[in-house]
């Protein structure tokens, strides 16, 4: 059986050709075809001899993830169903804004958390991804549309700081000028809190954005519908952003907005009380409705009178534009019938 060479880190794939007696900067030789020219064979590898490139394809394959469906809502919003090498499907979504051009990529197959009124978490949470696996999202994406993006956010299936490790080895892949070169000031990592995952993040020598899915200011709405919020309390996430702005860069916090359950004018002004003192940008998600949840997005009225009342207390905020509706390709909408089918 040929081992996959992508599942190897540019730091292990170089121990490795030392390994066969080969030289070291082979590796980075290699890492510039798989991430840069998209090869999935050694033989196109020119700058490689017809024999070494022979060798190679007797012991490693670089297989990677296959576009298996892709659902387009107009030019600017797409849906990508990925079949991976064990034939377990992830989806990944494009949007373009202006010059801006997003990749939003899942980090697992399924999801652990459950969260109440996410669709991925009506899934069996499957595996985690490979970081090789991860970066091939972006990849394969760009070599489908034939462009490259100017943005990369983990956002999509799963829990990004549950597979932390291969999340920051996706993110030195699709970073690095020898991967897919995309600015490290351009990537965003979205968790639902998870204290340990912070704090690891904040010891890890890695620069990414980080948005944390705050969702609900009172603590037992906060559990029943985010289960994960049981064991990581508000004040100790509330805690790590403010070290988080501190050290590394300034934090996003999310707040989907849901009707009669997080979006009075109460709700706005416990946010408001709760963040203060805080560096931070708040980021509005007016709830993405599907057709498995109950949960219902607020009335226009509703969510303007949120966004106003956030303004006027000095809150850097955004309202997210929804996009993908229609092919169910917005913010937690990611269940993958296929997937689950798949
Ligand atoms: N597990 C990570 C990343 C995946 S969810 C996290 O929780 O952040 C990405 C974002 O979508 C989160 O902010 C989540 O709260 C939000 N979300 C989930 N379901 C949604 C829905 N139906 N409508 C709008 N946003 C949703």
């Amino acid at each position: 059986m040929r081992k996959n060479f992508k599942r190897y880190s540019l730091l292990q794939a170089e121990h490795e050709l030392v390994k066969l007696g080969l030289e070291r900067y082979r590796a980075e030789q290699i890492f510039k075809w798989i991430w840069q020219k998209n090869a999935d064979d050694f033989s196109v590898m020119t700058n490689i001899s017809k024999e070494l490139r022979d060798r190679f394809n007797g012991l490693y394959s670089l297989a990677g993830v296959r576009i298996a469906d892709l659902q387009r809502e107009d030019a600017d919003a797409e849906k990508y169903l990925l079949e991976l090498e064990d034939g377990l499907r992830v989806e990944s979504v494009f949007m373009q804004e202006g010059t801006r051009r997003t990749i939003c990529v899942s980090c697992q197959v399924g999801c652990p958390l459950a969260c109440k009124f996410c669709a991925t978490g009506l899934l069996h949470f499957e595996r985690d991804l490979h970081a090789y696996e991860i970066a091939d999202q972006v990849r394969s994406i760009q070599q489908n549309r034939g462009d490259r993006c100017t943005n990369v956010v983990f956002m999509g299936m799963g829990e990004p700081l549950l597979n932390l490790d291969a999340v920051i080895g996706a993110h030195e892949i699709i970073s690095s000028p020898i991967g897919l070169g995309i600015s490290r000031r351009h990537t965003t990592i979205s968790t639902a809190g998870i204290v340990e995952g912070i704090e690891a993040l904040l010891r890890s020598s890695v620069r990414v954005k980080l948005a944390i899915s705050l969702n609900f200011v009172d603590e037992e709405i906060r559990k029943d519908l985010m289960p994960v919020a049981r064991k990581n309390p508000l004040k100790d996430i509330i805690k790590l952003a403010r070290v988080y702005s501190r050290q590394k860069e300034m934090v996003t916090f999310e707040y989907v907005l849901i009707r009669d359950i997080n979006d009075g004018i109460r709700d706005a002004r416990d946010l408001v009380r709760l963040l203060r003192n805080i560096p931070s940008k708040i980021n509005l998600i007016p709830y993405n409705e599907h057709p498995d949840l109950p949960y219902k997005r607020p009335k226009d009225e509703k969510i303007e009178a949120f966004f106003s009342h956030l303004l006027h207390s000095h809150h850097t905020v955004v309202i997210r534009k929804s996009r993908g509706q229609k092919i169910l390709a917005g913010c937690g909408q990611l269940s993958g019938s296929q997937v689950a089918r798949g």
